[in-house]
């Protein structure tokens, strides 16, 4: 993976994804259309706001008593015939995937769409000790012949034009050159994986919903990869964080109903496959995963980030997201959710991510589990300050502006000085070191502050 966004912030890697407007254009387009589509499905259920509630109480009570569900999960799937692995955070995790691997000698594995093995920087770790990971959503082996990371957590390859795909392909599965039809170069995927799904002994898989009352999986996808993967290897290792419990069956149609019409506007998605026992001769293996979790689920401001359930409609109505693009979030969970759950595994690192929000509340509003997600993003801006994780630059500016906005006559002073400034040498403001000032035109400054024009016209 190139390692281009490595110590870079937010608005440093929106900047770069910024140089090319025609793009930009395009990119928040074509998410607004998707957000567009979500709208007209959530219209068209007249209980929508009924399940939204009904879905984040259920997640509300999973929270509280999520050391209950767990262990009822675990004593099912063991009942059903897999076997259950604990891990405390990444490196656990990865771990344990390579020692089930070295236990089958394979140097080659298929995996479908996980946000968590993304989370943990499971491939490159693999890759490190010979290993190779074959993402079969097409999005992501797209993303994955490109050496990026996905920038979508529902549509990985979002920020590619249809001719790039077709130049990448040419290049690594020799389809003709120029050839960037869509429908043929999505008939070339399938052959290609066809071949890795054939010969792959191992599958990995996320995990969108762990039944409690059952022990069961349910994995959902458009492409049919998982369940392809997860049928033809030997060995199936699903990864799951703690947080995709349910407790019961009777559940799961409330969150089968929000998923899909919030992350690209369809009824059900095409694949939602039940895994509740290794099938004679195969083994399955779920991993069950902290990383975090249980720390932010301690965060009482923040705890209710957990009822996520990775439909990606905060992203695909984030003004901000649909410009910047999902590169500038230098995380595996992108926009508005990714900026919560971040600083949660690294404040420092990923101190600039709450900021990156125009606080518009548009994802609180389209959440199909009601998280607060713009009143979480402003919580962590007071954390990440009080923390002392803030830029000097920013610190030392606040603390201006706090002094001068608590003492009336210098506030009034200040005022004064600033128009004079303006309006006389406006030079000082507007340049390119001002961020502000860079994609905008400075406002004309006012002849005389409100509190003087109130004066004035109370006085006429
Ligand atoms: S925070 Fe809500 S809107 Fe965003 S991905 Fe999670 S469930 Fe979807």
């Amino acid at each position: 993976m190139k390692e281009t966004m490595k110590g870079q912030e937010h608005a440093a890697l929106a900047e770069q994804f910024n140089k090319n407007e025609a793009r930009v254009d395009w990119h928040d387009e074509t998410l607004w259309w998707v957000r567009q589509k979500r709208d007209r499905m959530a219209w068209s259920v007249p209980e929508w706001e009924q399940l939204r509630e009904a879905a984040s109480q259920i997640k509300h009570n999973v929270l509280g008593n999520l050391h209950n569900y767990l262990v009822d999960f675990e004593s099912k799937a063991i009942a059903n015939g897999a076997t259950i692995h604990w891990a405390a955070n990444a490196e656990e995790h990865n771990q344990i995937v390579l020692q089930l691997l070295q236990q089958q000698q394979v140097q080659r594995i298929v995996k479908s769409k996980s946000m968590l093995t993304e989370e943990c920087h499971l491939n490159p770790f693999l890759a490190a000790h010979g290993i190779d990971v074959i993402d079969t959503d097409l999005g992501e082996r797209i993303v994955q012949l490109a050496e990026e990371p996905p920038s979508h957590i529902v549509l990985p390859c979002i920020h590619k034009k249809k001719e790039e795909i077709g130049e990448l392909f040419h290049e690594h599965l020799g389809t003709p050159a120029g050839n960037a039809d869509p429908q043929f170069l999505t008939a070339a995927a399938r052959a290609h994986l066809r071949q890795e799904f054939i010969r792959s002994r191992v599958a990995i898989t996320g995990v969108n919903f762990a039944i409690a009352e059952t022990g069961e999986l349910v994995i959902c996808t458009n492409e049919g990869n998982a369940d392809m993967g997860a049928h033809l290897a030997d060995v199936h290792i699903a990864c799951m964080g703690i947080e995709k419990i349910i407790p019961r069956r009777e559940h799961l149609g409330v969150f089968l109903r929000l998923l899909a019409r919030s992350a690209t506007g369809q009824p059900i998605t095409t694949y939602s496959s039940h895994f509740r026992r290794p099938q004679p001769g195969q083994q399955l293996h779920i991993i069950i995963v902290d990383n975090g979790r249980t720390r932010q689920l301690g965060r009482e401001d923040f705890r209710n980030s957990l009822k996520c359930i990775r439909c990606a409609a905060c992203m695909n109505t984030c003004p901000v997201y649909r410009r910047s693009g999902g590169h500038s979030y230098h995380t595996a969970v992108a926009g508005p959710i990714g900026s919560i759950l971040a600083p949660n595994l690294d404040m420092k690192d990923f101190a600039d991510l709450p900021f990156a929000s125009t606080l518009c509340g548009s994802c609180s509003n389209v959440c199909p589990v009601k998280i607060d997600i713009h009143q979480q993003l402003y919580k962590w801006r007071q954390v990440i300050v009080q923390e002392g994780y803030s830029p000097n630059s920013k610190t030392a500016g606040m603390k201006v502006m706090n002094t001068v906005l608590s003492r009336p006559g210098l506030y009034r002073r200040a005022g004064a000085f600033a128009r004079k400034i303006m309006r006389w040498w406006p030079a000082l403001t507007a340049n390119r070191l001002n961020p502000w000032h860079k994609q905008r035109e400075m406002p004309a400054p006012p002849r005389q502050s409100f509190a003087d024009w109130y004066k004035e016209q109370t006085h006429k």
